[in-house]
């Protein structure tokens, strides 16, 4: 489960609820008006306790909805189906069988408290199979749902467009509905990432690992399902370095052509910098009374290469570089000790180093900018650690400043813990604890060598650009 909450998700849902949520949870999709429209909980809950209501419905509006069909008599009129129907029938099984490993995924013996919502068999809360489709799950119960009430608000439904980005560590999924004009910012409906490192191995075999495709494409099935359970159009996937560089990218493509019905955009490092550039610094011309001076250069750390991108005004890059440094591509060339070594260390800054001195000398007008805007997992969760964070909240994050000697300082923290200890930071997401040292020196020797004594943190980065570009913004 994400370990992503904001505060005011939190106060939102304890209003939905009407009580106090007993266990951990993280909001999965959201209705437009802004508010939860499903949450994932842990599957145990505050006292310990199994809790096998993995997705939750929490709108009121819905609720409400699913109720008056459930006092409609349907539940009764769905198991008839069940009883008659053999494709159906296969179908709710299936979804009970999917939805106990999703729930095991997180914890292996929650693989026995049932499916949907805990139903063993047959259909019991119609509630739980709404949730389950909006999250993105196969189900016919939940898509039989959906078609009876949507749309739940009184709401325009047209031209929600959704963006996956596929990195070499992550992948990523933002769900968006216009705003209100054509240049506004839009809103999100779900934004989700899960580290599956599909370019493990690809630096030193050229090729995509069979077990990292598999486990990519079930996210990314999983994610165009939600994309479209939430009334998306169109699906855009964008991906990067490592599938850049794999000479079997073309079975990724096939799967992209499947579940999103796009054809895959391979994009180069210098596409990629401009949508990062794009998607970090929509709106800050608004920022100038808190420092923030053009030009700006946007740092976008990925796990196979980083983007420096210059641009003397917001949205538009006038100079990107991409390098081939990114934090798993230098860990699992460099890193050789848990925790690193001395020497490790030694190589990893000399490594940065030298690859920053050749993109300066490719664009000098990189050592111009007044601004350092940070994207990315790594400077977010270095800044989320700086703050103290108890959980990982984006809205106390975004746009924050980050200071040169904080960094350093979370740096030495960082590189003196395990890999395992690490991962076991509240704000550290799954997957990212043992490529994060590489990342953090990146992004340290880049504000050494510019002179930046501290850096913007952002939030938005290549994944709202991609979106932005789609709705006709910047
Ligand atoms: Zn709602």
């Amino acid at each position: 489960m994400g370990i992503e909450l904001r505060t005011a998700d939190l106060i939102a849902v304890r209003e939905q609820l009407g009580r106090e949520p007993t266990t951990r949870f993280s909001v999965v999709c959201r209705c437009g008006p802004g508010h939860p429209l499903v949450i994932r909980n842990a599957p145990l809950d505050a006292n310990g306790e199994p809790f096998p209501t993995t997705y939750w419905l929490t709108c009121p509006i819905a609720v409400r909805a699913v109720s008056r069909l459930e006092s409609g008599g349907w539940i009764a009129k769905l198991n008839e189906r069940i009883h008659d129907d053999e494709a159906f029938d296969e179908g709710v099984e299936a979804a009970h069988r999917a939805y106990a490993d999703d729930r095991a995924a997180e914890l292996p013996d929650a693989r026995g408290w049932g499916g949907v919502g805990g139903t063993r068999t047959g259909v019991k809360c119609l509630h739980a199979h709404y949730a389950y489709h909006l999250a993105g799950g196969e189900d016919p119960v939940g898509a039989w749902v959906a078609s009876r009430l949507e749309p739940l608000h009184s709401e325009r439904l047209g031209g929600r467009v959704a963006a996956i980005d596929q990195g070499t560590n992550s992948i990523r999924l933002l769900v968006v509905a216009p705003g209100p004009g054509p240049r506004d910012v839009p809103a999100e409906l779900a934004r989700d990432m899960v580290i599956t490192r599909l370019g493990q191995g690809v630096d030193r075999t050229g090729r995509i690992d069979p077990q990292a495709f598999s486990r990519t494409v079930a996210v990314l099935a999983r994610y165009c399902r939600r994309a479209r359970a939430l009334g998306a159009g169109r699906i855009r996937v964008a991906a990067t370095s490592a599938v850049r560089d794999a000479e079997n990218r073309d079975e990724f493509a096939a799967a992209v052509r499947e579940h999103a019905d796009s054809d895959l955009e391979v994009i180069t490092g210098e596409r990629e910098a401009g949508l990062s550039f794009l998607g970090g610094t929509l709106g800050l011309e608004t920022m100038s009374s808190s420092g923030v001076e053009p030009p700006y250069l946007v740092l976008d750390i990925g796990g196979g290469s980083t983007e420096l991108v210059v641009g003397a005004r917001a949205r538009r890059a006038d100079r990107a570089i991409s390098t081939p440094m990114g934090s798993v591509r230098l860990t699992e060339r460099l890193v050789t000790g848990d925790p690193p070594t001395p020497e490790d260390l030694a190589a990893l800054e000399r490594e940065a180093g030298h690859i920053i001195e050749g993109a300066v000398r490719g664009a000098p007008a990189l050592a111009d900018a007044r601004t350092l805007v940070s994207v990315a997992g790594t400077a977010t969760t270095l800044q989320a650690i700086a703050l103290e964070l108890e959980r990982y909240d984006p809205d106390r994050i975004h746009r924050t400043w980050l200071a040169l000697d904080e960094a350093e300082r979370i740096l030495v923290e960082l590189a003196r813990m395990t890999n395992e200890e690490r991962a076991a930071l509240p704000v550290m997401a799954p997957g990212r604890g043992d490529v994060i040292v590489a990342g953090a020196v990146i992004l340290v020797t880049v504000m050494r060598r510019f002179g930046f004594a501290r850096t913007l943190v952002s939030e938005t980065d290549i994944l709202d650009g991609l979106v932005f570009e789609m709705l006709g913004i910047g």
